[in-house]
Parts: C-alpha cells; structure tokens; sequence
C-alpha cells in the first residue's frame, strides 16, 4: 500500500500503549468518516461487530446493526457489492481501497442514494488468521464539490490524524516528564533517579568501571524556611538544583531524593574525580549565596549489588559531614 510520511515517520512509536489506544479511541470516537469492524465467518459470510458513533448515526440510532450479517443489514444489490469487497480483502490479505455505490434506508425511513469511498483494513488473530475487517468509509454524497484540479484524494483526513497524533504525542512526553520530574526543581524526582542509577550500577558492575554516588544536603535549611519564609525556602532549593545542573557533566544523574537532599549519580568517575566536582560545587554556591552544603561520597564496590548499598554508605558520610561542622565533603579513603 502507498505509505505516507506520517505513516512512516517514528511519531506513532513514539506514543505508549495508553496514548496509543487514546489515538485509536479518539478516531473511533470523533472521526467524521464511518468507521465499522465486521468478523469474518466465512469467505462470504460477514456479522458487524462494531460501528462508530458516526456509522451509526448514518443508520439511526434505533437501528440495531450489531449482530447482523451484512445482507440482513444493506438491500440488494448493495449488500452484494460490499460482500464482495469483504472477500476480496480476506483473500489478498492486506488493505484495498475502493469507491461503490448504491441504495440504502436511512435514519428517516427514506431510501438513499449513497457514494462512499473505503478503507479495508485485515485484522488477524494470534494463529495469523484474519478474523476481523476494520473499514473506514467516507460519505463522498456529503463532500461539496471539489474544485476541478482538486486532489480527492483524503489529505484532510490525514492531516487531522497528523495534527491529533502530534496533539497526543506532546500530551505523552508532558505526562512522562510529570511523572518523572521533582515539580520544584525540574529535575529528576526520586523514584526515576533510582530506576536510573540501578540501570546505572548494573553497568559499571559489568563493564568493572567506577561509579560514585553523592548524597547532599543543604546546611539549616529550616532557618531559611523559619526566618524568610517558605517561597525563599523553595528558591534556594531551585538554587541548588541549577548550581548542580551547571556543575555536573551530561550524563550524570541529578535528582532530589526528598527535602532538602540531592543525589548525584557519576558514571564512570572515581572517588577523587567526584571529591573535586563536589568541592566546585560547595565553593560555587558559597561563592554565589548564604547557601553551604554537606556531601558525602560513596564509589561503587565489588560487594555493591543495589543502589541503595550506595546510598547507606553516602548517607552515613553525610551525617558525619554535618557532624564534623557541615560546610564539607566526606567521603571513603
Ligand atoms: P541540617 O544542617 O542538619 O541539614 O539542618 P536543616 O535545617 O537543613 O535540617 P533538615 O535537612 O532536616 O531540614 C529539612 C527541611 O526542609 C525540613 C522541611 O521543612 C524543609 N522542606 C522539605 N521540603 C521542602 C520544600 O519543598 N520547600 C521548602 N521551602 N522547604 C522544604
Ligand atoms: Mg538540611
């Protein structure tokens, strides 16, 4: 079948399967063309399963279509003709396109003549039998004219698709980075950093490389929170989350484990390497604010299985970092 570029393009893969089905439900839902899945009992032997809410608006509300074979539904000869189309997608198994005419019974008990053009899309089961037929159908009665020249091809059809897709895409990534974000500070919330630095460790375990983790809190925090107020309190945690991001290199991880505690995750850097990143960091947002931190440093060992091995360790360095007078980095020998 001729594909076109929003068909090829990767912006359908990158929906989830939720967005995915929301697409799917969007279409079934508002499309303004007929949409309708028939079960497949044999090579002429069709039952309707399914109609969109504009299908069945086209038949009538009252009519009840679900359950019905094709010809109990649609007077000769349409019904021969659609039949007959049904067939010819089971047996080439794969979409056909085509246009048919004829008559039919509207809503209003009137007899109607119809032009649509359709869409036959073959659904298989798990063995690979196709059991289902999806069909799109436009009314081509209801079009106005098309200007002569006019491409009557379904390019606003596609264009919609196209724009809903897109709509739906921005709303997927907008979820995921709510879902994965500290709402404050922007960066990464507790729960996706450790998914992260697991992936991480199991890495550095692999490959034997070196990985440090930096645990850091900012020093009597609740002062500035009970003397200037809360919204200080929320800009200095900003604060530190930017001087962190400004610090660190690309692919380090960067979160807030929860108040006023930071966790930086270094791939492939030594215990050294990470004491001189987190000296910079003290001395930057001591230089630029009233804000001093402690930090303690835990670099992977052989014993090491789980992020949160690291973290213990980090932890307790940074208990002795405020115990040692704050204000200081602590860190394995
Ligand atoms: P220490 O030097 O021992 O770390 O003392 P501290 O005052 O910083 O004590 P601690 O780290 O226990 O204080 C954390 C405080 O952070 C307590 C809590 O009220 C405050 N906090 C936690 N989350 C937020 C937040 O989102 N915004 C603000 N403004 N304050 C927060
Ligand atoms: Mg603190």
């Amino acid at each position: 079948m001729h594909q076109t570029p929003w068909m090829t393009s990767d912006i359908l893969s990158r929906l989830n399967a939720n967005a995915g089905m929301l697409l799917v439900r969007s279409l079934w839902e508002y499309c303004p063309e007929h949409m309708f899945i028939v079960r497949v009992e044999g090579p002429t032997d069709f039952v309707i399963e399914a109609m969109n809410p504009t299908r069945q608006a086209m038949l009538g509300n009252d009519t009840v279509a679900i359950g019905k074979r094709i010809e109990q539904l649609l007077p000769p000869p349409l019904c021969h003709g659609v039949i007959a189309n049904l067939s010819r997608c089971v047996e080439c198994g794969s979409p056909i396109r085509y246009e048919e005419e004829g008559g039919y019974i509207d809503r209003n008990g009137i007899y109607q003549q119809g032009h649509w053009q359709t869409l036959l899309v073959p659904i298989t089961d798990q063995e690979g039998y196709i059991s289902h037929l999806f069909g799109v159908s436009r009314d081509m009665s209801q079009l106005p004219e098309q200007p002569v020249g006019a491409n009557p091809d379904s390019k606003e059809f596609e264009r919609r698709v196209h724009e809903r897709t897109a709509e739906l895409v921005a709303a997927n990534e907008h979820l995921t980075h709510l879902a994965t974000h500290d709402s404050l500070t922007d960066i990464y919330n507790r729960r996706y950093l450790l998914e992260l630095a697991e992936q991480e460790l199991r890495r550095a375990s692999r490959y034997e490389q070196s990985l440090c983790l930096m645990m850091l809190d900012i020093d009597h925090f609740k002062e500035i929170n009970d003397t200037e107020g809360h919204l200080s309190g929320d800009e200095a945690l900003r604060r530190v989350a930017r001087t962190i991001l400004a610090t660190v290199r690309e692919c380090d991880l960067v979160g807030r484990y929860g108040g006023d505690e930071f966790i930086i995750l270094m791939p492939q850097t030594t215990a050294d390497g990470a004491r001189e990143i987190a000296e910079r960091l003290r001395r930057t947002l001591t230089q630029a604010s009233s804000l001093t931190i402690s930090i303690g440093i835990a670099s992977l060992e052989p014993t090491d299985h789980f992020v949160v091995d690291l973290i213990h360790r980090a932890d307790n360095l940074l208990l002795q970092a405020k115990r040692n007078g704050r204000n200081r980095i602590e860190y394995a020998a």
